[in-house]
């Protein structure tokens, strides 16, 4: 035990670091582009808000939650996620008196009790963004295009984006009673988790992943046949932008959402040759939350999207770009006798600003060399013993085999420019 990682979490190891990082890059500088600030929130806060937040009859409360009391005997909870967490920020530093939209995003660890499998994890990563302040459909379109052009320029083909709306808390009770009235004749053949959701939130009912409940749901009334107008025109107004803007869609009424805070729209990106996790991003309108943490009454939009999922998606279409690990020059001292002389230009050449390695094991010439190839230096800097007693070392070109001796108090300024030539 002492020797595993807790289930459901798992390292990213150096090797696989780039990639994260590859990844980070691209969201960042997309949402540099359309103008969204990082926010770094803790990575855990008060039970209560996630509570309030999420909403109690949703699986990342009811069943999903990282809570402990700590010392102070204070109920805390890992994030299950990051909007609660952000709009708590939001209302904390009066974002609410800057000029509205206010436009955040953030990448970081997320924490839920969840069954583990391949792209469910209990540690995993999201990348999402927040936009609030803004009633109108254009911010959702802007956020759905975000979503969209990061996938698409990691080079994601087949992506399908689903939209719908659920609507409001204007037009919900009607749906909320055609769906009851739907559903009750059937409610003993359904599972345990409809059954207690059927008073409680029915429109949970419609994303349930029984195949039974499933088949029942298809024929489930509509929340369209309900919309107030106010929803509807939002609706409209949201896939005229998304039509305009070239991006396709399908519009799926069951696209309910798992938070209760949702309002309007709802949308959804898969990815379906990741199979049954398939959504790599998910997302929506929340025009309650905001007065519901106790700020005033703002609406708001986001999303988030799982990072282990949009990597295992790059990978198993070989979009990874090659990375670039190789060092400029590696100091290769045979013997301990010019350790200190190679220690000492090693360090010069890295001041300025190379990337330097040498041996830390007294090891053999060729066992230095094997070594320089294993990291695929551009240069080897031999510090022999016979060369450094004439005032020179031997300097290798490791793509063209060329060896040249050069001397000992140019070696900085002459690997300065070949390295510099080399790129
Ligand atoms: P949610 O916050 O539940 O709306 O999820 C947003 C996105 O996060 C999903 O579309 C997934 O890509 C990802 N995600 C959610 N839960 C997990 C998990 N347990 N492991 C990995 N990714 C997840």
């Amino acid at each position: 035990m002492l020797t595993t990682a807790p289930r459901g979490t798992k390292d990213i190891l150096p090797r696989d670091v780039e990639a994260w990082r590859y990844l980070e890059r691209t969201m960042r500088e997309i949402c540099a582009q359309y103008g969204y600030l990082e926010i770094r929130t803790p990575v855990f806060e008060h039970t209560e808000l996630f509570l309030r937040g999420i909403g109690e009859t949703t699986d990342v409360v009811e069943k999903e939650m990282y809570t402990f009391t700590d010392r102070g005997e204070r109920s805390l909870t890992l994030r299950p996620e990051n909007t609660a967490s952000a709009v708590r920020s939001y209302v904390e530093n009066k974002m609410y008196a800057d000029p509205a939209p206010t436009k955040l995003f953030y990448i970081g660890p997320m924490f839920r009790y969840d069954r583990p499998q391949a792209g469910r994890y209990r540690q995993f990563h999201q990348f999402g963004v927040e936009a609030l302040g803004v009633e109108g459909p254009n911010i959702d379109a802007e956020i759905i295009l975000l979503a969209v052009q990061i996938l698409q320029t990691l080079g994601l083909k087949d992506l399908k984006l689903k939209v719908n709306s659920v609507g409001c808390p204007k037009c919900r009770p009607l749906h909320r009673e055609k769906l009851q009235e739907y559903f009750r004749p059937h409610l003993g053949e359904m599972c345990k988790d409809c059954q207690s959701r059927f008073d409680r939130n029915p429109l949970r009912l419609l994303d349930c992943k029984n195949p039974h409940d499933q088949e029942l749901a298809a024929g489930a009334p509509s929340l369209e046949e309900c919309l107030c107008e106010e929803c509807k025109a939002h609706f409209e107004g949201l896939k005229e932008l998304l039509t305009a803007a070239g991006v396709d869609y399908v519009v799926d009424h069951n696209l309910v959402r798992g938070l209760d805070y949702y309002t309007k729209t709802a949308f959804e990106i898969q990815y379906a040759p990741l199979g049954a996790q398939s959504a790599v991003c998910g997302g929506g309108r929340y025009d309650g939350l905001i007065e519901e943490i106790g700020g005033p009454a703002t609406p708001g939009i986001g999303f988030a999207m799982g990072m282990e999922r949009v990597l295992l998606a790059i990978e198993s279409q070989n979009l990874l770009p090659q990375f670039d690990n190789s060092i400029d020059v590696f100091v290769v001292c045979p013997g301990s006798a010019n350790f200190t002389l190679a220690f000492k230009e090693a360090i010069a050449l890295r001041r300025e600003g190379l990337k330097v390695e040498f041996d830390f094991l007294g090891r053999s010439m060729k066992a230095q060399m094997k070594q320089a190839n294993r990291l695929a230096a551009k240069y080897v800097l031999i510090l022999g013993e016979d060369e450094v007693a004439r005032g020179c070392a031997v300097l290798r070109n490791m793509s063209t085999s060329e060896q040249t001796e050069i001397p000992i108090q140019d070696i900085t300024s002459i690997l300065k420019t070949e390295v510099q030539s080399h790129e």
